[in-house]
């Protein structure tokens, strides 16, 4: 290796240089490595991703509060947008980083964004500024991040010296992860042979080092897989190795070994936005485990619904979903006779002034029009209805359109639905089916006074 290049070293107190030189790294290297987005926290020199760290305190810090301002930040809150007041504390130094989460004094940062070279957490407890803090990694979900990140390398690489094809993107998902390859298709049988080949890699327990470049000049750094850095970049430049398979340029957090890895599960492809690219869909890690769980659950519980094994869940929701159509299939036919006859008994049992009042609870829109069309009556007034007795449902009203202008819209009221008239009948949404009774009183008051006054 080169003269001018040193390794990082693990140490405590180096996490200035740390956040320092994240903020350079980040600002030249988003524009080109979009995988590195928002993943950005220089871990190995904070200390935080070396196995050998892991519970002996290298998480925790102390910090000092600069300054501590009220702020309203708008958040994403179970995939809704909400805005929380709260407070941007900005701390002397830092091992927090963006999307990694932490804590200062046990209280959750629910954001870190940067402002030149300051980091700014947003808390919703007041932090005084002058006092000493501590600070905490969220070393769970560091660890998560750093086992899929640190995946994305090592599948990148693979598969490009597989099958010639470069990554364009990855994404970071809840549950999954996904990076962007440009190629137009990946078949089953090449999707295994890379699984294979990336867990081979696994089980070989290969070290992950970043390499420093003090001088983004140094003719050592185009050997490496790089689309270079723009012309205005400062300072050092961070090179990943992946020692024999891979060494590129990049800020993000990473993994020690690919032996903490543990295992790579490659779930599918699928179309990506871009033309002719695949999004190559996995789980890296503690993820599979969780996945697996779920899957479990998931299979357990089908079980017992579908009476019967693992092997035959397939078949079973095929028949029962077949089934399901076929029964839906003879409930519609039976409910359009149905409705047929309803209203060949009205018209033949009707005497003078009778109105038709009728409920059923299995019909639907076409129920209730089908009566109205077999009346074929204009002046014959209907009050039809449909749905759960308690809950919701649909109603139609039916008759001369005085009538309709008059109580259309009190029904609807009654029924605390909506509706309208269009092509003939009155008929909307009910919120309230067990005001029918209500409504039904309503109409015939109605009709009385009508009489009354003819
Ligand atoms: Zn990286």
């Amino acid at each position: 290796m080169g003269q001018v290049h040193s390794r990082l070293t693990i140490s405590p107190t180096s996490t200035k240089l740390a956040w320092m030189m994240d903020l350079r790294m980040l600002t030249t290297m988003h524009a080109f490595f979009k995988f590195c987005n928002n993943q950005t926290c220089v871990d190995d020199a904070s200390g935080n991703t070396n196995m050998c760290n892991v519970g002996t305190g290298a998480i925790e810090f102390k910090a000092k509060v600069k300054s501590c301002t009220e702020q309203v930040s708008t958040l994403v809150i179970n995939g809704k947008k909400e805005k929380i007041k709260g407070y941007n504390v900005v701390l002397d130094d830092t091992i927090l980083f963006p999307e990694g989460g932490g804590q200062i004094n046990g209280i959750d940062v629910l954001r870190i964004t940067r402002r030149g070279a300051e980091a700014v957490n947003f808390v919703t407890s007041e932090i005084p500024a002058g006092g000493e803090v501590d600070l905490k990694v969220d070393w769970k979900r560091r660890f998560d991040h750093m086992q899929q990140h640190t995946g994305q390398h090592l599948i990148t690489a693979i598969a490009e010296k597989m099958y010639g094809c470069p990554t364009t993107s990855w994404n970071l998902g809840e549950k999954t992860t996904s990076i962007e390859l440009d190629i137009q298709n990946l078949t089953s049988d090449q999707i295994a042979a890379l699984e294979t080949e990336v867990n081979k890699c696994i089980y070989q327990r290969i070290p992950v080092t970043p390499i420093v470049y003090q001088d983004k000049e140094d003719p050592e750094l185009k050997q490496f897989r790089c689309r270079g850095l723009p012309d205005d970049h400062e300072g050092p430049v961070r090179v990943l190795n992946i020692e024999g398979i891979d060494a590129t340029l990049c800020c993000g957090t990473h993994l020690s070994n690919l032996a903490h890895l543990q295992m790579i599960k490659l779930l599918w492809v699928e179309k990506s936005k871009k033309k002719d690219r695949v999004n190559l869909v996995y789980v890296a890690g503690n993820r599979i485990l969780k996945y697996l769980g779920q899957c479990v659950a998931v299979e357990k519980s089908l079980t017992s619904v579908l009476k019967g094994p693992l092997d035959d869940h397939v078949e079973l929701a095929d028949k029962a979903v077949k089934a399901s159509k076929t029964a839906q299939k003879s409930v519609q036919n039976l409910l359009r006779d149905l409705a047929v006859l309803e209203a060949q008994k009205f018209k033949t049992d009707r005497k003078p002034g009778d109105i038709l009042v009728l409920h059923r609870k299995e019909g639907d829109n076409e129920f209730m029009n089908i009566i109205v069309r077999e009346i074929n009556d204009l002046t014959v007034i209907c009050f039809l209805t449909v749905g759960d007795d308690k809950g919701q449902g649909l109603f139609l009203l039916s008759g001369p359109a005085d009538f309709l202008q008059a109580m259309g819209e009190k029904v609807a009221e009654t029924l605390e639905g909506r509706g309208s008239a269009s092509r003939g009948p009155y008929q909307g949404k009910a919120n309230k089916m067990s005001q029918r009774s209500k409504a039904e009183k309503l109409i015939r008051e109605f009709l009385l006074n009508q009489c009354g006054d003819s």
